[in-house]
């Protein structure tokens, strides 16, 4: 991978919880709340309603171009532009496919840093799966991103501003299907969202923020997914941010999952059900357990009715398990499941009245899909 990051010994990578320390990116709008947003408006020398015109801009109209604010004076909205509307993320690539609603969009930041997004359109809703570092620390052995090591973390305007575009171009039409709008956003791009969480957290702030102070999206419709760092997903169930966890399990036991989520040693299968079962009581959402079926690795039958039993809070009315075939990634010895394979260990799952499902796919050839992202620029 040629963003390479932390040394390998042995052929395995080292987590990296802490991400090096690099210039900030410039403050955005979407940084802040809407009453450091007015203060900074009156520091300016403007009057604070300025401050909620500049809101309905971007949040509701998802207009950054100045020229299109014709309710402010040209002199005033220049320099609200170019004080708060630094351009932080600039398109390098954009690849489509599925007949164009599947687009991936690889962002150079302004450090250089790469970062890449994903937005997928169905018929009845569209969802943008977004970045929340460049790169990623948790070194799982299955996934592109984590192999590349973590490059930075990315701001809470970093992680805004890709839903704005996805937002705004299903709002212009620019989207195959008509014009439309971002209904789901997903933290399942590059990084792991529970190493940044106060930049997550914040991102997550602004989407559901009513208009104009924020996008105004329902909590319901955005989905933070974690390898499982507990103390944070205790933290995300007291903010009152109603939104869905889902947490990338990959096996039941923890001699297999040591190995394939590597974070697994600091806290084990069972810390981590217990925290999203802990979740799932404070805020009434069903959590999402992830398991990718890697072929002969861990889609055994016995190891589906291990994930019921270790599942089991009484019953698994609390969960939802998504199963996920593997994704095809550089350098990769594993492969997805066989069919038959898929099939019992579904069916293992469904017996015992496990909910479950097996997830459709996206963006798979373009290197868009689950653990495909890697932000390489050639
Ligand atoms: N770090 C967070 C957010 C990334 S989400 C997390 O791991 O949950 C990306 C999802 O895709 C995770 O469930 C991840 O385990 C899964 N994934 C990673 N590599 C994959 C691959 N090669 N094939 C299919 N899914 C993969």
């Amino acid at each position: 991978m040629e963003n390479g990051g932390g040394s390998a010994t042995r052929g395995e990578l080292p987590l990296v919880f802490s991400a090096p320390r690099r210039g900030k990116p410039p403050q955005h709008w979407a940084d802040l709340t809407a009453t450091e947003r007015r203060e900074a408006v009156e520091g300016l020398g403007h009057r604070a309603f300025r401050a909620r015109q500049l809101s309905a801009h971007y949040f509701a109209g998802l207009r950054t171009d100045p020229a299109e604010w014709t309710d402010l004076p040209a002199e005033v909205r220049d320099e609200l532009a170019s004080t708060f509307l630094p351009p932080l993320l600039t398109r390098a690539r954009e690849l489509t496919c599925d007949d164009g609603t599947t687009v991936k969009s690889l962002w150079r930041l302004h450090d250089g840093a790469t970062v890449e997004s994903v937005l997928m359109r169905y018929p009845d809703r569209a969802t943008m799966c977004v970045s929340s570092q460049a790169g990623c620390g948790m070194a799982c052995p299955f996934c592109a991103t984590g192999q590349g090591g973590l490059q930075r973390n990315m701001s809470t305007a970093e992680i805004v501003e890709q839903v704005v575009d996805g937002a705004r171009r299903l709002d212009r039409g620019e989207i195959a299907g008509g014009p439309g709008r971002v209904s789901n956003v997903v933290f399942m791009g590059m990084g792991e969202p529970m190493a940044n969480y106060k930049a997550v957290v914040g991102a997550v702030r602004q989407l559901v923020t009513p208009n104009p102070d924020g996008l105004g999206m329902s909590a319901r419709g955005i989905t933070v997914s974690t390898v499982g760092l507990v103390p944070r997903i205790q933290q995300l169930a007291t903010e009152g941010l109603p939104v869905t966890l889902a947490i990338s399990l990959h096996a039941p036991d923890d001699e297999l999952r040591d190995e394939l989520v590597p974070v697994n040693t600091r806290w084990n299968v069972d810390e981590v059900v217990d925290a999203a079962w802990e979740y799932a009581k404070i805020t009434k959402r069903r959590v999402s357990i992830e398991y990718i079926l890697i072929k002969d690795i861990n889609d055994q039958a016995h190891r589906a009715d291990l994930l019921a039993k270790v599942l089991r809070r009484g019953n698994w009315g609390w969960v939802h398990v998504n199963l996920i075939p593997l994704n095809p990634t550089p350098g990769s010895k594993w492969t997805a499941s066989r069919r038959e394979d898929e099939e019992e260990f579904v069916r293992r799952l469904e017996k015992r009245g496990v909910p479950v499902t097996v997830r459709d796919t996206r963006g798979r050839e373009i290197d868009g899909a689950c653990g495909q992202l890697a932000a390489q620029v050639v």
